[in-house]
């Protein structure tokens, strides 16, 4: 049995007050907290094997470099990738968005020819389709739609069923033969609906498409192998699973990686540069990662992934399992609305609402005051909040850190909103 009130005592920022309550932080969805393992693991790294890694014959060069290495087969084993050098599946990049812009430019680039012949599978042209779904985060939605106006090809999307899940009673009409890239949520970020991912992928692979998950919000909650799901692409952020910010990581299928293009251009991912002649670029991952690393961040982002492992991924999802039943009956106050899922079912502790009559900046100061941090807003999805006919909404999603206490605490502030607004 996993002792998930020894875990709370593991993060020192839950242990304060904040506006003269125990503080109780509802905000995972936008970025989890760390343990105390990965605080230290960060500053340990500069105070004793700073360098720079990749370069130097010197000895710290060396044990910052077999860190960082040693903190990508980590972040590989949490996602059943290849660890085997030489064949690693695993980019260390600047976050999510920074994972996704990555790899539509790097379509963008195959798609004025650049990286040859092995390139031309993700060459898009006028005619081409890109598909995502209304679901997504602006960070799929964007690089994408941008991508389709470079290639003039055209964007479309998948619809949502009247809970937020994305619609795959469709998917034969959506994605076609002409389709070249479909990028799908695994987990909205507004609804926390798990996308029944296994039929978008097989209709994308049966129509010769390349298959791209934002796997933001599953990674810190779920059990995941890309392997088994077989995802083409899949990008997340540090940030969101317990590791440190400005750090992220882009999965992809070795023979993906090899013939993808580089994207961003400049030190450590060039084998030979020349003047006169074109550059001869590095295999992956070192050809996505131009540029000094931010090294010990990825190494705390390992240990974090290490930390998730040792709690076990089963035991993190049962408990998450439990406080999103406790969290799903907010629905049953008076004015409230759920937008997404109401039943404890594929999904994960994510639930964005809407109060009749209140503004969610004023629930979201509400219930701060007494202590209770939780996100309001369009939470970076403007869409999917018009297809609920909102243009914003509270949510409060949950953390391994959290306990029943803590949902118990905001659906009791929760029922006092209306009557305190006059509502
Ligand atoms: N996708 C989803 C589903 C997200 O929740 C987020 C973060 N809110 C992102 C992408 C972007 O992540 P980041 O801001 O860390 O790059």
């Amino acid at each position: 049995m996993v002792d998930f009130a020894a875990i709370r005592k593991e993060f020192p920022i839950l242990d304060q007050q904040v506006h003269g309550h125990p503080l109780v932080y509802l905000d995972s969805a936008a970025t989890s907290q760390k343990p105390q393992c990965v605080i230290d693991a960060e500053s340990e790294f500069y105070r004793t094997i700073n360098a720079g890694v990749h370069r130097g014959a010197h000895e710290l060069a060396a044990r910052s470099t077999m860190a960082f290495e040693d903190a990508r087969a980590k972040v590989t084993r949490l996602v059943g990738a290849n660890a085997e050098e030489g064949q690693e599946e695993i980019v260390v990049t600047a976050g999510a968005t920074a994972g996704l812009n990555l790899l539509a430019t790097a379509f963008g680039n195959a798609s004025l020819g650049r990286g040859g012949a092995a390139a031309k599978r993700f060459a898009l042209k006028a005619g081409d389709e890109i598909v995502v779904s209304k679901a997504e985060h602006h960070s799929v939605l964007l690089p994408f739609q941008e991508l389709a106006a470079r290639t003039g090809a055209t964007f479309k999307w998948l619809n949502l069923t009247e809970d937020g899940r994305v619609r795959t009673d469709n998917l034969d009409e959506v994605i076609t033969e002409r389709t070249k890239v479909v990028a799908v949520t695994h987990v909205g970020n507004v609804t926390g609906a798990i996308t029944d991912i296994a039929p978008i992928i097989k209709r994308t692979h049966e129509v010769g498409g390349i298959f791209v998950l934002d796997a933001c919000q599953s990674v810190p909650h779920l059990k995941i192998d890309f392997h088994a799901l077989d995802v083409d692409f899949a990008a997340w952020s540090a940030h969101k699973m317990y590791g440190p910010t400005g750090v992220g990581f882009l999965y992809g299928k070795r023979e993906m990686l090899e013939a993808l293009p580089p994207a961003s251009f400049g030190g450590s991912m060039v084998e030979l540069a020349w003047m006169d002649q074109p550059a001869q670029y590095m295999l992956p991952p070192a050809r996505f990662e131009a540029g000094t690393q931010p090294v010990a961040q990825v190494v705390a982002a390992g240990v974090a992934a290490e930390w998730m492992m040792n709690i076990g991924m089963d035991q993190l999802e049962a408990h998450e399992r439990t406080l999103a039943g406790e969290l799903l009956k907010m629905g049953d106050i008076d004015g409230v609305r759920i937008l997404g899922p109401r039943e404890n079912v594929d999904r994960i502790g994510t639930v964005a609402f809407d109060i009749e009559g209140v503004h969610p900046h004023d629930v979201g100061q509400f219930i701060d005051a007494q202590g209770i941090a939780i996100r309001v807003g369009h939470h970076c999805a403007q869409p999917v909040h018009r297809h609920f006919g909102l243009y914003a909404s509270n949510r409060a999603s949950c953390g391994v850190y959290n306990n029943v206490e803590d949902v118990h605490a905001l659906l009791e502030a929760l029922g006092k909103v209306r009557p305190f607004f006059g509502a």
